[in-house]
């Protein structure tokens, strides 16, 4: 199948930079240069993924951002969101906005097909049925949903696949170029900031002290499931 890219990027060269590359890579791709027509784009051709630049004229990048997420048909629709600052990554990915993923400009145009598959590919997981519990954590696949201590987490789709893959392998160290492969289904050495960034997002919301999430200092990130806590495994 040959999966439909939505590009809403009011810059024309950029748009064909972008159009010219997902074609190249067996994309079907639709432009659109505001945030208006992307809008009405979206909703009528049901694209597979949106690459979405920020500084759009009309209606900014973040609101229609804020329209996918909050329409329950687009909700899970990977984004790809192209930012000229950096310093915005934060908010970005952060559950009040929900960007998959995000590039600074000027990109490489390799990179953001790079980005668009493993986008994709995180987009039909292969399913890891049945309940994993670890210590105070009890993740259920099926549902998509995380508990802790016995309340449920309110998590993006991404922090959920970084803590359920964690919980999987509770004790054991990670690096962040492992975490970027296996959870974000990245196949080069990306941002490594990405993982911090989400870590942090997560202890935030797991708010506990000390910490679940341990940082190994020069090798990466370990769950820690407390003395007297289940091992981690199946829940029989
Ligand atoms: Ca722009």
């Amino acid at each position: 199948m040959v999966e439909l890219v939505l590009v809403i990027e009011d810059e024309k060269e950029i748009r064909d930079l972008i159009r010219y590359n997902l074609e190249r890579a067996s994309f079907r791709v639709a432009v659109a240069a505001d945030g208006e027509a992307g809008l009405e784009r979206l909703f009528a051709s049901r694209p597979a993924a949106v690459v979405l630049d920020l500084m759009l004229p009309g209606r900014s990048g973040l609101e229609v951002l804020r329209e996918v997420r909050a329409e329950p048909m687009t909700r899970d629709l990977p984004v790809l969101v192209l930012t000229a600052r950096a310093a915005e990554m934060d908010k970005l990915l952060g559950f009040e906005h929900g960007a998959d993923d995000y590039l600074t400009k000027p990109f490489s145009p390799r990179e953001l097909v790079a980005r668009l598959r493993a986008l994709l590919r995180r987009a039909h997981p292969a399913q890891e049925p049945g309940m994993i519990e670890a210590g105070p954590l009890v993740v259920d696949s099926g549902a998509h949903e995380i508990t802790f201590q016995g309340r449920r987490l309110t998590l993006t789709p991404r922090e959920f696949d970084l803590l359920a893959f964690l919980a999987r392998h509770p004790g054991r160290v990670h690096s962040r170029e492992e975490l970027l492969r296996k959870v974000w289904g990245y196949d080069y050495v990306g941002e490594s900031r990405t993982v911090d960034v989400h870590v942090r997002r997560l202890r935030a919301k797991l708010g506990e002290e000390p910490r679940l999430i341990e940082t190994v200092m020069g090798a990466g990130y370990k769950l820690v499931v407390p003395p007297g806590g289940a091992a981690g495994g199946p829940v029989p």
